[in-house]
């Protein structure tokens, strides 16, 4: 069964390194010269991702990762220690890896780009020509701008956008990453800083709208961002985060990865519940509808849970997050998971004095 991958990123190398094992024919297609360009992504995954991933050949890791410092709109913090550990990749490093190894079971295509896909037939540009492939299945890897999902109708996730620097950073502890919440430096979402060394780090914001002007705040006027950052930038990303899982299966055509929305929408990582789609993919091929079905059904709890906790940073006000601190800081963290966010249930069970403020959080 030839099966044509849209997509040489994360989820299109998962894609064919779980289908290769199959015994499925894969071709890729990648409109790139090479997998992970442009970079836009802090790389921020946890331990036991990173561990599945190095059975594929990665090996990018710039940072191990402890906690988080939770930081309110005043410049408070605290300090939160969960049940997971957490690992930095370099993203490009990763990426490329990963297609190295997909190119062991699939027929990677680098610069070729595609243009048009209709039921069995993909076209695309390579060189300025243009050719075309054909499958029995076809599977849109291509991010959330996604080719093969405006083709075929697919419903598409809300967007939030981001902004990243790489930048001198004095990090209160390199070992945590820094979560900045309110209203001054982001619409929705939040800000972070997570730290690669000692002094330099990845510092961006996910924003409904404007991230850029969250970023100009952050760095100018964030009582302690903007004493610790460096002048001036190494690099600037700017990319896209799709929010809420659709339907991702239609007849013979599938969409993994950010196309999918398989993102946590609480954190906007979308590595590790893309490496669960490829991998029930994987277990489920050529059945499609089984995909879809078993994906939902291990997942349903993380999304539901990930979209509740991502609701409260549109409701907290700023001294809702100054009021989370301090009860905060004399709280143990460690039933909490960066991958499963149904584990905060545990927590707010456990700690219900937090309940009086997230009073969002139960309907
Ligand atoms: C600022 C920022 C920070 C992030 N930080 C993290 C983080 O710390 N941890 C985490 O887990 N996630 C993070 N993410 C999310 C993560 O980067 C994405 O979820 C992940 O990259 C999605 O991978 P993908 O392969 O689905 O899509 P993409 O990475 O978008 O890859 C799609 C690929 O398809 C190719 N393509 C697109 N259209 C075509 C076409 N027509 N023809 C051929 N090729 C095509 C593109 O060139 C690209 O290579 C972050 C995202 C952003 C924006």
């Amino acid at each position: 069964m030839k099966v044509c991958v849209v997509g040489g990123r994360v989820a299109g190398s998962l894609t064919a390194l779980n289908l290769g094992e199959r015994d499925a024919e894969v071709v890729v297609f990648e409109e790139h010269r090479d997998s992970g360009f442009p970079v836009s992504c802090a790389g921020l995954i946890s331990e036991d991702c990173y561990e599945r991933l190095r059975n594929f050949g990665v090996n990018a890791k710039q940072n191990e990762i402890k906690g988080a410092f939770f930081f309110s709109p005043s410049g408070k913090y605290v300090e939160a220690i969960g049940k997971s550990r957490g690992v930095v990749v370099e993203r490009k490093l990763m990426d490329s890896q990963l297609l190295r190894r997909a190119s062991k079971v699939a027929e990677v295509r680098m610069s070729s780009k595609v243009v048009g896909v209709e039921r069995g037939e993909v076209t695309f540009i390579v060189n300025g020509r243009e050719k075309k492939e054909s499958f029995d299945v076809l599977v849109g890897a291509d991010g959330v701008n996604s080719v093969v999902a405006k083709s075929f109708g697919f419903k598409r996730p809300k967007i939030f956008l981001a902004v990243q620097i790489l930048s001198e950073f004095e990090a209160i502890d390199e070992k945590f990453v820094e979560l900045y919440f309110g209203r001054r430096y982001s619409e929705g979402f939040f800000a972070y800083a997570v730290p690669i060394e000692e002094d330099l780090a990845k510092i961006g914001v996910v924003s409904k709208t404007n991230p850029m002007v969250y970023l100009q705040r952050l760095i100018n006027e964030h009582p302690s961002v903007s004493e610790r950052i460096g002048k001036g930038f190494l690099e600037l990303n700017v990319g896209a985060i799709p929010i809420g899982l659709v339907d991702f299966v239609r007849e013979n055509v599938a969409l993994i990865g950010d196309s999918a929305g398989m993102v946590k929408p609480y954190t906007g990582g979308g590595i590790y519940y893309t490496l669960i789609g490829a991998e029930v993919l994987g277990k489920t091929f050529p059945n499609l509808k089984a995909f879809e079905k078993a994906y939902k059904k291990r997942m349903w709890k993380e999304y539901y849970f990930g979209e509740k906790i991502r609701k409260l940073y549109e409701t907290l006000k700023d001294e809702d997050y100054e009021e989370l601190v301090k009860i905060a800081s004399d709280l143990s963290f460690e039933d909490l998971h960066m991958d499963k966010p149904s584990s905060i249930l545990k927590f707010l069970i456990k700690n219900p004095k937090i309940l009086k403020v997230v009073r969002f959080f139960f309907p």
